[in-house]
């Protein structure tokens, strides 16, 4: 069986509600990234970085994956597909894709700020100041903040470097190291980009775009794999 890679980032959840990261009307054109997604605005205002992170969990819980979530399940019966996604969000998930490696970890759970590898699923959506890990240290959101190593990297690059197939959904490949990860392809590795955007930060042989709308493009892309294959 094929093996396919799918590198997804917020522009795959953009049409399930969840704000992007870097274009227009953003994320970060209503929040300073420096005061509540570095380990810095953890130090210095723990309660404004919980409650950003608040409000996103509200919001992701409300959202309903869309059908470029639904549609990358189809790959499943004809090919060995994992997903590789920056996404905090579960919507892969609850799509019913099975094979999911969060690069940038996920916005459900919550980690000890002593023991990172203490990594709780939250019962209470609204974390606040005083939840404990069972050390009994304050948690945090389990997700990687700026300037933080990202520990997921190397198995993303041992999952990518083994792809036949290499599907990139929403990303604009700005943040590092995860963007990286089109450099861990096979040389033979087909490549297919689905965005609104040309990327003019990728050189690419191999390489096919789709440009729209993911809820329209990676249907596309997927019947195409599917019939390509058979
Ligand atoms: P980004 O905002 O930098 O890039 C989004 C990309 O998606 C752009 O290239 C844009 O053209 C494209 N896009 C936007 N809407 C689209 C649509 N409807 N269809 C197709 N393409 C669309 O996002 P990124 O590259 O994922 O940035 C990485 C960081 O953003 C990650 O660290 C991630 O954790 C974080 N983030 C995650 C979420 C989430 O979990 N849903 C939301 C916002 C940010």
């Amino acid at each position: 069986m094929k093996k396919i890679i799918v590198f997804s980032g917020a522009g795959i959840s953009a049409e399930s509600g969840l704000g992007t990261f870097r274009d227009k009307g953003g994320l970060w054109d209503q929040y300073d990234i420096n005061e509540v997604a570095t380990p810095e605005a953890w130090e210095k205002n723990p309660e404004l970085v919980l409650d950003f992170y608040n409000q996103r969990r509200e919001i992701a819980i409300k959202a309903e994956p869309n059908a470029a979530h639904k549609s990358l399940v189809d790959l499943e019966e004809h090919f060995d597909v994992h997903i590789v996604t920056q996404n905090i969000d579960d919507l892969h998930e609850r799509a019913g894709s099975t094979q999911i490696l969060h690069l940038h970890g996920e916005i459900l759970k919550a980690e000890c700020t002593v023991n990172k590898s203490e990594v709780v699923e939250l019962s209470d959506p609204k974390m606040k100041m005083g939840d404990l890990s069972t050390g009994g240290h304050q948690l945090r959101p389990h997700v990687v903040w700026f300037g933080e190593a990202v520990p997921m990297m190397l198995e993303a690059e041992r999952i990518v470097s083994e792809a036949d197939i290499f599907v990139v959904v929403g990303t604009s490949l700005n943040v590092y190291p995860a963007a990286n990860l089109l450099y861990a392809c096979k040389k033979t590795c087909q490549k297919y980009i689905v965005d609104l955007n040309e990327l003019s930060n990728v050189k690419y042989k191999n390489l096919k775009l789709y440009k729209g709308k993911a809820t329209e493009q990676v249907p596309n892309l997927v019947k195409e794999l599917i019939e390509k294959n058979e």
